[in-house]
């Protein structure tokens, strides 16, 4: 188990602004610096991670480290790979807290915006580490929850990999498998030679998050069933 408790959040500025949409009118650049500094205060961003093997494979299910996942997609994605990088990610609760307990909403939401920033910049640090430590190339990931084929039930037994998380990096799992804080992220890296989206496979229309265009015929290739 390697846990990275200190990941270094540097945002760009530029791009604060444009995921707030805001324009570059004088004084606006101020305001969103104050706001930056604020959030990153608040941001303690921390990764676990652990470097994991493959062992047995079924028609549906893969075994990582000892434990069995429920997916098709998962198991095709790591037929020919024998090691795989199992991570859970979060930028802490302080961010949240502040974010919940104000007032205007339109803070509210440029804060929750900036804390998606760090979260994605975190998982971004944590791959491109990973690169560099273990001499790999390119790598996917995929999370439980983020297919109907590996439904969020299966964040329970990808907790296990990692033992006691909270101790680890301070996540816990609710009844209902979502995570606290909220701002975190869990998912396997593996290495790939062509790049591999969920939202190739996801069907769902108007998605603001969507990384890659839905493809059915790639749906048909990994054997899945019409949604
Ligand atoms: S399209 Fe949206 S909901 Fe579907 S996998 Fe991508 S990000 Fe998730």
């Amino acid at each position: 188990m390697r846990v990275l408790d200190n990941i270094p959040i540097q945002l760009d500025l530029e791009e604060v602004k444009g995921q707030l949409r805001l324009n570059t009118k004088a004084g606006s650049s101020s305001d969103v610096r104050e706001l930056v500094g604020i959030a990153e205060s608040l941001i303690q961003a921390k990764a676990v991670y652990e470097v994991s093997y493959i062992g047995q494979r079924g028609e549906d299910t893969v075994e990582v480290n000892g434990v069995t996942f429920t997916s098709r997609v998962l198991r095709v994605n790591l037929d020919k790979v024998g090691r795989v990088f199992p991570f859970i990610i979060t930028i802490g609760k302080a961010l949240e807290h502040e974010a919940s307990s104000c007032n205007d909403l339109l803070r509210q939401f440029y804060l929750e915006t900036i804390g998606d920033m760090a979260l994605r910049f975190s998982r971004q640090y944590l791959e491109e580490y990973l690169k560099r430590h273990f001499g790999l190339g390119q790598l996917s990931r995929m999370s439980p929850g983020s297919l109907k084929d590996w439904p969020v039930t299966e964040q329970s037994p990808f907790f296990s990999l990692f033992g006691n998380v909270e101790e680890l990096i301070g996540v816990t799992l609710t009844e209902s498998m979502l995570m606290i804080p909220r701002k975190s992220i869990s998912g396997i890296f593996f290495p790939t030679e062509v790049m591999f989206f969920s939202c190739q496979l996801c069907p769902r229309k108007g998605c603001p998050a969507r990384k890659a265009p839905y493809d059915e015929t790639l749906r048909k290739k990994y054997g899945l069933n019409d949604e």
